[in-house]
């Protein structure tokens, strides 16, 4: 693919159709992934733009608002469908998980529900198990196979026209957040001094440090959820309990709980496995935004008593409560 077309690409993801043919299936991209290497490159810029309080402040609170937006949006809305809301919030939370810069919505669901059909198996992108650890990190993200969006696999969102257009203009939404932290740095400087931040300073914490944290915490799931921490239930693939991950990830580390009952909205199943992401949920619930919240079902408590074994050779949906899984296995 030529410079130019490549570049074409940042701007309207879907401009170009064209299957992307096996033999370059895993080459990297490297004209397209120049945004993501800027971003990195961008965050040494502390050296000279200092810090201030409010720029760190801002800087966590866009970390966990848009840590919010890819668990609770992207993953457990989008990717999973394990609640519903309406066509207006549904834009509205497209538009927050857009503000993560981790692509469009349907790229997003449509790679992911693929990771819960083949996960730890070969055709699985970001398995840690078949293609090491910094390949399911962050190197998969880079490659040419990886940037087009399956609409096969993601038949139940390719049919809002809202959702077509943020994924493919999927620059727009950080482009805007970007600048608008310039300004508010810009704003801040000059009706508050003492404050002692600026256009830039706040454009680097508030949104190139945020966010590369934010992608390295999101990315985590895919490379240590699938390798260190406990195993609850026997999935088909290696994903894990983990603490510490759920506390990075406001709830995504409860991952073996996830990929056994991925269509549950809470993955945190006990009191003291602390899942943020669904705390606010709840607390979405509660003021009528979202609704009908898909609860873990009575196996999911008794593994104990009642082993439960997920079927690798079963077809698995991402979307569904577990049809794939049975109690008491013979052998
Ligand atoms: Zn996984
Ligand atoms: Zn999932």
């Amino acid at each position: 693919m030529g410079v130019l077309k490549s570049m074409a690409l940042w701007f309207d993801s879907g401009v170009t159709t064209e299957p992307v043919p096996k033999e370059e299936f895993w080459k990297i991209e490297w004209t397209r992934i120049v945004p993501m290497i800027f971003m990195h490159i961008a965050c040494i810029a502390v050296i000279w733009v200092g810090w201030s309080p409010i720029a760190v402040c801002v800087a966590v609170g866009m970390y966990v608002i848009r840590m919010f937006a890819i668990t609770g949006i992207y993953h457990r809305y989008f990717s999973h469908r394990t609640f519903k809301t309406s066509r207006f919030m549904q834009f509205v939370f497209a538009l927050l998980g857009a503000s993560a810069v981790q692509r469009g919505p349907l790229w997003w669901a449509a790679h992911h529900r693929h990771h819960h059909r083949h996960s730890d198996e070969e055709e699985d992108v970001h398995s840690p198990h078949q293609h090491g650890f910094w390949w399911s990190h962050i190197g998969w993200i880079t490659t040419r196979g990886a940037f087009p969006t399956d609409y096969k696999a993601i038949p139940d969102l390719v049919k809002y026209r809202e959702l077509r257009f943020l994924d493919r203009a999927d620059l727009l939404i950080p482009v805007s957040l970007a600048t608008g932290m310039f300004f508010l740095g810009v704003v801040l400087n000059a009706i508050w001094p003492a404050l002692g931040t600026s256009g830039l300073q706040m454009l680097t914490w508030g949104f190139f440090v945020s966010t590369v944290c934010l992608l390295h915490g999101t990315c985590t799931i895919n490379s240590l959820a699938h390798l260190i921490g406990r195993r609850r239930y026997e999935t088909a693939d290696d994903s894990r309990n983990s603490f510490l991950l759920a506390l990075l990830t406001m709830g995504e580390g409860w991952h073996n709980n996830h990929h056994m009952f991925p269509g549950v909205t809470r993955q945190g199943f006990y009191w003291w496995e602390i899942d943020i992401t669904y705390y606010i949920l709840r607390t979405l619930s509660v003021f009528g935004l979202i609704w009908d919240l898909r609860a873990p079902p009575k196996i999911a408590y008794e593994h104990k008593e009642n082993p439960i074994v997920q079927e690798r050779t079963s077809v698995r949906d991402p979307l569904n409560l577990p049809t794939s899984v049975h109690a008491n296995p013979a052998t």
